[in-house]
């Protein structure tokens, strides 16, 4: 009867936006492992990372030691545009599903980058901004990232060059023109404007491009551009570290409601919003507070944690960034054409990497139909069309509630629902067709980016 009382949408109110950042690693006992110069195998310091990154967003990147980081003015105030997010309790879902799991969803959906990324995209593009710089570069892969920096770069007024992977860039024209609204330039990868695109495009000919090569290019351009500075939408810690704000919400809200989850569920691309999402809960984790079950979900033709290396790896295919040790599949993984859009990236979050390899959180892969099979029956109940990454833990979170069905438990499921699934319906169309394939690498596949791992003593 008190489950009555548990509203179909929580809103925080706008005076509790989170005003600092949660740095999980702060809490770590084993912290993820540092940067390494690909040339030395010596740790990168900050001042080896300038050329690359914004000076501020360096220092974020290598603090390990503050729990909580000030969430500057500016920031708090675009957040207010479309934040706090809803936690909604997936009733409608539940009844569909006729289980006693209770489960509820944070939406990150709600604004018109369509995802997650604007957390973080805005507190780069206020950095870079506040160092005085013209403009940034950046890769991106389904688009979200580079949706959201756009809109991000034209709010502080910076030119904003996005390599954006090939196959994409043809798939979602319209992802495309959103970029060029917001006054973005586009360039599909590999391409020829770079030298580390001309060497891809000469080693593999007809790619449709990985995040992996968009990253080698992007990356060249703003080492090689005065003024400019890379920016990475996923994967590094600083970003794990602004995406702390979708956990911060949602244990606020949580806490309001009285409510304790039992299982906390996210898709796993490079673990942004996955990291965001379980950051204060991994906090208690880690603290010794409380115990939860964490469950990253990435698709079974892009299997990182599942089937790859904890090992140091290039973040980039064209092996000019900096060594991160991760679980990865090989920086020359390029994932299957058949797979629809995200969660294509070769290796995982080192910050992630750390936990899962010390037990704190669980891992599992799902086929593509399966997860479009679940996003539809969640689109026909809920209301909300989700993204194909999203729907990788809707898709999990259905399962674990079937679980609760069959044994009677009431457990209570969180997944982070991360964006809406609009510019998506090349892959809705497949799949409304009966034409969508499973695709899973054989070992033979994975060898072949194993083999390119970096070697060197203690490595591979
Ligand atoms: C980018 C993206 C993801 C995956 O990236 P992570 O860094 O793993 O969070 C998931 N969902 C949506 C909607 C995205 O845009």
């Amino acid at each position: 009867m008190e489950e009555k009382k548990i509203p179909y949408k929580t809103y925080l109110d706008e005076s509790e936006i989170p005003t600092k950042w949660y740095n999980v690693r702060a809490d770590m006992k084993n912290k993820p492992a540092p940067l390494l110069n690909p040339g030395t195998l010596q740790p990168m310091t900050a001042e080896e990372l300038y050329p690359v990154f914004c000076e501020e967003l360096v220092a974020q990147e290598l603090n390990n030691t503050d729990a909580y980081i000030d969430i500057p003015e500016e920031i708090q105030t675009f957040y207010k545009m479309y934040r706090p997010s809803p936690l909604i309790r997936a009733y409608f879902l539940e009844k569909a599903l006729d289980t006693p799991a209770k489960i509820y969803y944070k939406f990150e959906g709600n604004n018109t980058s369509g995802s997650h990324k604007l957390n973080s995209a805005i507190a780069q593009a206020y950095y870079a901004k506040k160092q005085g710089l013209k403009g940034v570069t950046t890769e991106t892969g389904a688009g979200q990232w580079g949706t959201a920096l756009s809109m991000a770069c034209s709010y502080f007024g910076l030119d904003c060059k996005v390599y954006m992977v090939k196959v994409s860039y043809e798939q979602k024209p319209f992802r495309r023109e959103v970029m060029r609204t917001y006054g973005a330039s586009v360039t599909p990868s590999p391409s020829t404007s770079t030298a580390v695109g001309r060497k891809i495009l000469e080693d593999h000919p007809g790619t449709t491009g990985s995040l992996g090569c968009a990253i080698s290019e992007a990356v060249e351009v703003a080492t090689t551009t005065e003024g400019y500075r890379y920016v990475l939408g996923s994967v590094l810690n600083q970003v794990l570290l602004h995406q702390s704000v979708i956990g911060l919400e949602s244990k606020a809200a949580l806490d309001k409601l009285g409510v304790k989850p039992d299982i906390i569920i996210g898709c796993a691309g490079g673990g942004s919003n996955l990291g965001g999402l379980i950051a204060p809960f991994m906090g208690q984790k880690l603290r010794g507070e409380a115990d939860y079950r964490i469950i990253a979900v990435e698709p079974a033709s892009c299997p990182s944690f599942t089937r790859g290396k904890f090992a140091y790896d290039f973040c980039d295919t064209g092996m000019v960034c900096p060594l991160a040790k991760m679980y990865t599949l090989g920086s020359g993984f390029i994932p299957s054409a058949n797979h629809a859009g995200g969660l294509r990236y070769h290796g995982m979050s080192s910050t992630l990497s750390q936990l899962y390899h010390d037990g704190l959180m669980e891992a599992t892969s799902v086929e593509q139909t399966s997860v479009f099979e679940a996003a539809e029956q969640f689109a026909r109940v809920e209301g909300i069309l989700p993204a194909p990454e999203s729907s990788h833990a809707i898709r999990v979170a259905i399962d674990e509630a079937l679980k609760c069905k069959e044994t009677g438990e009431e457990k209570t499921i969180l997944f982070g629902l991360t964006g809406t699934g609009y510019f998506d319906m090349v892959a809705y169309e497949k799949f409304n067709d009966g034409v969508m394939s499973d695709y899973i690498p054989t070992d033979e596949d994975l060898q072949k980016g194993f083999d390119g791992l970096p070697k060197f003593p203690g490595n591979v």
